[in-house]
């Protein structure tokens, strides 16, 4: 539970979050995200799509890995997800 063994872009296997090839996009798209949820702290996976236009599983992806914490994961905010400033191996 918790560990992503796919890339959230491609489905390609890999140990973080991203395979190499998705990589800068997906971090980009990430931090995309966290600007956003700053910005609307408690919004859905939904609302978060649609003004953000990204796929609702990646999206949903990072909130399970704990990535992200949008208005479902309900606890702390935004700005302390773990796991993006040391080692993406976290889960
Ligand atoms: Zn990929």
């Amino acid at each position: 539970m918790g560990k992503r063994e796919t890339c959230l872009l491609c489905g390609v296997l890999t140990d973080q979050l991203f395979c190499s090839n998705c990589s800068d996009k997906g971090w980009g798209q990430y931090r995309e995200l966290q600007t956003f949820l700053q910005e609307h702290p408690g919004a859905t996976i939904i609302e978060v799509c649609r003004e953000t236009s990204l796929p609702f599983s990646f999206v949903k992806g990072l909130i399970e890995g704990g990535y992200l914490n949008a208005g479902v994961s309900g606890d702390s905010t935004i700005t302390e997800s773990p796991g993006f400033h040391s080692g993406f191996k976290k889960y």
